[in-house]
């Protein structure tokens, strides 16, 4: 038998040509999200003032299995994708362990993650809307890279509202965006009525992305012609990711492989549901029965702690109301170095899958993640993302099980991004400075005390 090669790219005629909407095999749905004013289920046309048309209907569209990817996508696709599937050769020796370890790497793009996969979608619908401008928040900044780059791809306005404490730890992401013609404003502001609510609270916050969403999602609805958008959470962004897991699919069918495990880091459980999708399909409709395991920070943990209830999505309360696993709207994480795994929610989606039963989920600590990164990088000469190396951390730990045990998994795990722009990070590491911050059960309980009410719901 031919050596599997170390990375294997698919040709452009074999990328995909359709998205997967991983509602369509569910059994049970997740609950609908609701109108946090009446508390009925939300409609399309209650989104409109919010999302574009088009993502307003494929947010709530549980029913259509493939979803045509416009030509202009795909073309928009093929300068940087598809991406490389790759056989970790020289992780799995300097491990010694029988496991073979695949992973799928999203870093080859200016943005340095996946996040343009769903950039370029939603610029693009909304551009064929003939709306005038676009408005987002950015947590890390990857986000606000990614839209930056699709919106100056189609000429169109963006406000981004970065969360104070990455703006002030990376310069450089704001010269990217600016690169790209992007306005950046460090979150909370004085520009929104929700930034100085926050200010006011608490004038010396250190931000979170709620409360960028409450700026950015005021900007857009007070503002002629401009909407919101979201590189996470939402259902039409676990769609477009779905390029994702079907490229992977399709490049392991073509080794004759397929995935024991599958694992991927989790914020708000975009790529982690991109990657997943075919593979949780198979599990869905019976097919195959692989392990799914989400990573998340120690310091975030909405799957391993929160609770599975309706919040808001954002710290403003403005948001509709999703079923979610949550830590609160209110809870504020610590300036944890994996700015894009800072969300206090997830994916309505992998909630409900999560909840029953199909996905597993753990939390890591991040010197034990920058320690998986460090070790990753010198074997595999890619400088990984700190949100990417969480699922890097759970991947060896899942490869040392298997020198532990003898047994020859195979283990896909999703390599997100890259770090450059997290060099403070990997600094801090590697003078010792870095420390793991866990929430208390009492720091959880009092932001769970202010989930909201719902009459006959919770
Ligand atoms: C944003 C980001 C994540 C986390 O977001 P998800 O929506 O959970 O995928 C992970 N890795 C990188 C590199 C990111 O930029």
């Amino acid at each position: 038998m031919t050596k599997i090669p170390h990375r294997l790219y698919l040709t452009e005629d074999q990328m995909p040509k359709q998205w997967y909407n991983l509602r369509a095999d569910m059994k049970d749905l997740p609950d609908p999200m609701l109108n946090p004013a009446t508390f009925k289920p939300v409609t399309e046309e209650d989104l409109y003032p919010v999302f574009c048309r088009e993502l307003a209907h494929q947010e709530l569209d549980n029913e259509t299995r493939y979803v045509d990817i416009p030509e202009e996508v795909q073309d928009f696709y093929k300068m940087y994708r598809p991406s490389p599937l790759i056989r970790a050769y020289n992780l799995e020796k300097a491990l010694d362990t029988p496991a073979k370890i695949y992973y799928k790497y999203e870093g080859n793009n200016t943005s340095g993650s996946h996040k343009l996969n769903s950039a370029i979608a939603q610029a693009y619908y909304a551009k064929k809307q003939g709306l005038t401008s676009l408005t987002t928040e950015t947590g890390a900044g990857q986000w606000g890279t990614a839209l930056a780059e699709a919106c100056s791809y189609y000429h169109l306005p963006l406000t981004v509202y970065m969360v104070k404490c990455s703006y002030e730890q990376k310069p450089f992401r704001k010269a990217i965006i600016q690169t790209f013609d992007g306005e950046i404003i460090p979150s909370p502001s004085s520009t929104t009525n929700a930034g100085r609510a926050i200010l006011e609270k608490d004038p010396n916050t250190s931000g979170s992305l709620g409360c960028a969403i409450s700026e950015a999602v005021e900007k857009a609805v007070t503002t002629e012609g401009c909407r919101y958008v979201l590189g996470s959470v939402l259902n039409q962004v676990l769609l477009h990711q779905s390029v994702i897991g079907l490229e992977s699919k399709m490049a392991m069918e073509m080794l004759d492989e397929y995935p024991d495990i599958v694992i991927g880091c989790a914020g708000g459980g975009s790529n982690l549901g991109g990657l997943i999708a075919p593979f949780m399909q198979d599990k869905l409709t019976g097919k195959s029965n692989p392990r799914i395991v989400a990573v998340e920070p120690a310091s975030c943990p909405s799957l391993t702690r929160g609770r599975y209830a309706y919040d808001f999505c954002d710290t403003g309360r403005v948001t509709p109301l999703a079923r979610m696993y949550t830590l609160g709207c209110g809870f504020i994480p610590s300036a944890s170095h994996a700015g894009g795994l800072r969300y206090h929610g997830m994916s309505p989606i992998l909630s409900k899958l999560y909840h029953d039963g199909y996905m597993e989920a753990v939390s890591v600590e991040q010197t034990r993640v920058f320690e998986a990164a460090v070790f990753f990088a010198k074997q595999e000469t890619i400088l990984p993302a700190p949100e990417s190396s969480h699922a890097i951390r759970a991947a060896i730990d899942e490869a040392l099980k298997c020198r532990e045990s003898g047994e020859a998994r195979t283990i896909l795990f999703g390599l997100t991004g890259t770090g450059y722009f997290d060099m403070n990070a990997y600094s801090s590491y590697l003078n010792g400075t870095m420390t793991d911050f866990i929430p208390t059960d009492e720091d959880l309980e009092k932001a769970f005390a202010e989930l909201p009410k719902i009459p006959g719901i919770q």
